[in-house]
């Protein structure tokens, strides 16, 4: 088969220290090799690390980048909440998609090529957001895959006319459902009834769960029982699950077995979790992000994500996965190889496993999918935060980052 371009010396991640060649034909790859010869268009990457796109699998782009107009004093999830919900009331479809494009297209210099995005859906914004994603969702599908998560971030039983947008948007395609119980007056309802539309559409649920450090109550028992009797093994993923991080190891392994058994996948969101948790403390601050390196080896499904992107929520964001397994590296204390190598994997094989992608890994038959970090492993990715230089999606180019360079003596 006549080949159109062919990646040499590549090292593709989880595979290191093996140099190959991946050949790629219609947008495909086709070949793995040691050597490949042939006469394509190619580039020699030295060895350099290959991963198969960054996947994000909680991000909100339609929120991102309001800091201009809301305030963040308290630095306290209730306000990000309040100063939000204010500020959605003035959102207009286009404001939304102006916004969102931004972020996205940072994201996309960063290598990520797959993300679930969460769109709040309620009375005061309708549909604008998922309208708004919608559009850029295949605008650019030719550098990253979106799935859009439509959620009622200010509760549903609580706020009458909520639950007939949601059912509207699956009906216009919406490609999973989310929940927010812990802003509802009736979680347990709360839960339930997103179960039910998840039922009737055949959608995987991703909830917003546990985002705090009172480890007195949880909603994460309800969502791993609703899992097991509805038969949702594989498909159901909760999100920050901060309390966990203030769970002693006994209780902590009992909550490992329950999620483990129960099938739920674990996202943490270090950026926001260490932004927002613990703000009553005046010292000793805690660092409330969940212990996703300790669920991994019960054989729980974590990822590490982005979640938001300056506003009030997370004032801070370049939209770079690597920086977040770095950062929850950090805050986790990992630093040995193994265990900086299953950082990068919660930014790129685990997340795709948490969204159940098919197609995701550089493998003969898959999408011509690459980021070439400039690093030669994972651990290394993750230590030196290593820069993406380039991209291909498809087997098409999708952005170029060349590397800095000194300039000695100009
Ligand atoms: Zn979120």
């Amino acid at each position: 088969m006549a080949l159109d371009f062919v990646l040499r010396n590549a090292c593709i991640a989880g595979q290191e220290p093996r140099r190959v060649d991946i050949g790629v034909a219609g947008g495909r790859v086709v070949e793995i090799a040691s050597r490949i010869d042939a006469d394509a268009d190619g580039e020699d990457i030295d060895g350099r690390l290959v991963v198969p796109g960054f996947v994000d699998t909680h991000i909100h782009l339609d929120k991102s980048c309001i800091l201009d107009r809301c305030s963040s004093r308290e630095g306290t999830l209730a306000e990000a909440i309040r100063e939000v919900a204010a500020a959605k009331r003035d959102f207009d479809e286009d404001d939304i998609y102006q916004r969102a494009r931004r972020t996205l297209e940072k994201a996309i210099l960063q290598g990520t090529m797959r993300m679930r995005t969460h769109v709040e859906v309620d009375p005061r914004v309708g549909l604008k957001g998922f309208a708004a994603i919608r559009r850029l969702q295949q605008a650019y599908a030719w550098a990253i895959d979106i799935e859009i998560c439509v959620f009622p971030q200010e509760g549903l039983l609580n706020d009458p006319g909520t639950e007939e947008l949601l059912i509207e948007a699956c009906k216009q395609g919406a490609d999973l459902i989310g929940g927010c119980p812990y802003t509802d007056s009736d979680p347990a309802g709360h839960i339930e009834r997103i179960f039910a539309i998840a039922r009737e559409f055949d959608l995987d649920i991703d909830f917003h769960l546990d985002f705090d450090l009172d480890p007195s109550w949880t909603h994460l028992e309800e969502v791993c029982r609703m899992t097991k009797t509805t038969a949702r093994d594989g498909r159901v993923t909760v999100g920050h699950v901060s309390k966990l991080s203030s769970l002693p190891p006994g209780p902590l392994a009992a909550m490992t077995t329950r999620l483990a058994d129960a099938g739920v996948a674990v996202t943490v969101l270090p950026s926001t979790d260490l932004f927002l948790m613990g703000r009553n403390h005046d010292h000793d601050v805690p660092r409330g992000v969940a212990p996703a390196h300790r669920l991994l080896g019960s054989g729980i499904v974590c990822s590490i994500a982005t979640n938001n992107v300056l506003n009030p929520f997370t004032p801070f964001g370049d939209c770079s996965l690597v920086r977040m397994a770095n950062l929850f590296a950090n805050v986790a204390q990992l630093g040995r190889p193994g265990e900086l190598a299953s950082c990068l994997d919660m930014v790129t094989t685990l997340p795709a496993e948490l969204m159940n992608l098919t197609n995701y890994g550089i493998a003969v038959g898959n999408p011509a999918d690459f980021v070439v970090l400039d690093c030669k492993d994972r651990t290394s990715a993750v230590a030196e935060l290593a820069r993406p230089l380039f991209g291909m999606k498809s087997g098409r180019r999708t952005f170029v980052c060349p590397p800095a360079r000194l300039l000695h003596g100009a």
